[in-house]
């Protein structure tokens, strides 16, 4: 999972561009749908939005002034359990990398801020109100509720007067969506395969405090021999490593499975049949209609719903395609007959190990007709092993109606990978507006959803999609301005805002207009406003080094770009000409990590930054 090789990677040049357009001229209305859940458990996490409690996003400014400070006093419940003391150590870090002033509990200090715990101002939300005098109170509905509002708390402070200034904002906030998940890949030798695992768990903890509450990883099968493997087994310590941070702050854990996956040792005579126009398959996926093959697959997952049991996790995703498929004459077509055999036994079997998990069935890359063929299946009965659907909008523009079964809908946008190779390569990737119409389509249609993430370059974008489900009337201008307030200053918010605006409208490669030069001086100006931790950090880094890339890239005429081919004539980098794109790229590679990742792997080649010709010499 998913979008492995995806619909793009092994493919040649132009099929990559061909998808990007093909995404954006498929930003098509899906229309408003109500939906009923009809069928299976019922609970209260699984009511659509509008059966959901409403969000209330009541906001005022506190009369009350706060100055600068060098320390703040955090007071904790005495019944603090270890979620809210996880919860106010992310808050000590937070303010403490962000400027000089301590942080702690044992502090006499000229501000104090009090966390509280308060049911009843709806599930997941938050208040902030001042206290007594010199006190400013955090409370939460529930642990959640903490997180969330002190991550408000932190984004509307600031850091630039010599301490921390505490914020203004004061009010309640309800998030409206139930199910907030970001689903992180981890593969291929990204950021979050290759980082240090702690700079990971610190990424884990910094989305949360926008919104989201659950947490989704995946296991690449395919790679490893075996469930012993000693790189598998290293690898489920790492997504262990990353699931436990998200729950030690409160966050739901959730994985996924291909219906059909296999090790890379799976016996030739359980192998499936490729599904043609479907995404990736990998020759080791399984037929499960070979004599072997359903047994195969059930004891795999099974094995991994053991390992797996201490994160609990609340939600369990199967997979349909890219990777997965069997388009043997028994399978086919795919996703309304052998996936959903499949599905239903995999189903089954996750809850016996987590009855409280509920399952996800995915529809991804399903082909219109099965669209069609399961929303009539799905609408005589509704199957009672199904909890919710992913449908992304792929599905919505050949046939708009609405979720199979009328079960909740959740999405899975595509935040990562639009028009660009190597996804990541240029620095930062803030696309507000595509995503802001994007969600204007959808967002009464939803439960909520997962956005894909490939890599840290999109940060921007997942803080969109983490405050849609939330508050989703809120716009993307809205929501870009409090990044921008937080992470860089208060004091560059409209500047930023327009760069944002120019980077966005050159996001194609070749298509850079002479505005770039305009973004970048923004970029250049704003630096001077702000603190140095701010500067340094990894996020304002990748927004620079992407405004100096597009200008540099402009202003060499005709475009120094070339792609480069092994042997086989696979793509394996783009390459440009100049000493100051030499040093952007490497300092990206840097930043992402990418030290292991490989030019030559069909998939990894994605990941890295372009590569530049240094003087006279032909080949780099
Ligand atoms: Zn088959």
């Amino acid at each position: 999972m998913f979008i492995n090789k995806m619909i793009f990677s092994a493919k040649h040049n132009s099929g990559f561009l061909c998808t990007a357009i093909i995404l954006l001229i498929f930003i098509t209305g899906c229309g408003n749908r109500s939906q009923s859940h009809s069928g299976g458990s019922k609970s209260k996490d699984t009511l659509s939005a509008s059966q959901a409690v409403q969000g209330i996003n009541i906001e005022k400014v506190s009369k009350a002034k706060f100055t600068a400070v060098g320390s703040v006093r955090i007071a904790l419940p005495k019944d603090a359990g270890p979620v809210l003391k996880n919860i106010s150590a992310l808050f000590v870090r937070q303010v403490q990398q962000r400027c000089k002033a301590k942080v702690a509990e044992d502090l006499d200090a000229a501000l104090t801020v009090e966390l509280a715990i308060e049911p009843g101002i709806g599930a997941e939300g938050f208040r902030i109100e001042d206290g007594k005098a010199g006190t400013i109170r955090i409370i939460g509905n529930d642990e959640r509720g903490t997180l969330y509002g002190i991550g408000k708390f932190l984004r509307t402070s600031r850091y630039d007067q010599g301490g921390f200034t505490a914020g203004t904002w004061r009010g309640t906030s309800v998030p409206e969506k139930p199910v907030r998940g970001i689903y992180l890949a981890t593969h291929f030798h990204n950021f979050y395969e290759s980082a240090p695992v702690a700079e990971v768990q610190q990424y884990v903890e910094d989305l949360a405090l926008w919104g989201y509450n659950a947490l989704l990883v995946w296991y690449p099968m395919n790679i490893f021999s075996g469930f012993d493997d000693p790189v598998a087994v290293e690898y489920r310590d790492r997504l262990h490593a990353i699931l436990n941070v998200a729950r030690a702050i409160g966050l739901d854990a959730a994985y996924g499975e291909i219906a059909n996956g296999g090790y890379s040792t799976s016996p030739d005579s359980i192998r499936a049949v490729k599904c043609i126009n479907h995404g990736a398959q990998f020759e080791v996926d399984v037929c499960p209609s070979k004599p072997g093959g359903t047994e195969y697959v059930l004891k795999n997952a099974a094995k991994l719903l053991q390992e797996f049991a201490d994160v609990k996790p609340k939600y369990y995703f199967i997979w349909p395609y890219d990777n997965g498929g069997c388009n043997c004459e028994k399978c086919q077509p795919w996703g309304t007959n052998g996936f959903l055999r499949m599905a239903r036994l995999m189903a089954e079997q996750q809850r016996k190990f987590n009855p409280e998990s509920r399952t996800i069935l995915g529809t991804w890359l399903f082909s219109p007709t099965e669209w069609l063929e399961i929303n009539k299946m799905f609408s005589v009965q509704p199957p009672e092993w199904v909890d919710y659907m992913m449908n992304e909008w792929l599905n919505d523009r050949t046939t708009p109606v609405g979720s199979p079964g009328g079960f909740p809908a959740l999405s899975f946008p595509e935040i990562t990978m639009l028009a660009w190779q190597p996804w990541g390569g240029y620095g930062a990737t803030p696309l507000p507006e595509r995503y802001q119409a994007e969600w204007r389509n959808r967002s009464r249609s939803l439960s909520g959803g997962f956005p894909y993430s490939e890599g840290i370059y999109d940060d921007i974008n997942k803080v969109m999609f983490a405050q849609f489900y939330w508050q989703p009337d809120r716009s993307a201008a809205d929501i870009l301005k409090e990044y921008i307030s937080f992470e860089y200053s208060p004091d560059v918010v409209d500047d930023i805002t327009r760069a944002v605006g120019i980077l966005e409208r050159n996001h194609k490669r070749d298509e850079i207009q002479r505005s770039a030069e305009e973004a970048f001086l923004l970029i250049q100006k704003s630096e001077e406003k702000m603190t140095l931790q701010a500067q340094l950090a990894w996020r304002w880094r990748i927004l620079a080094l992407r405004a100096l890339i597009d200008q540099e890239i402009f202003r060499t005429t005709p475009p120094p770009v070339f792609k480069q081919v092994n042997s086989r004539g696979r793509y394996t980098a783009t390459i440009y000409r100049g000493e100051a794109l030499s040093q952007a790229f490497t300092e990206l590679s840097v930043i992402y990590h990418a030290e292991k990742t490989d030019r030559e792997d069909v998939n990894e080649v994605w990941m890295l930054p372009p590569k530049v010709l240094i003087g006279n010499r032909k080949t780099p």
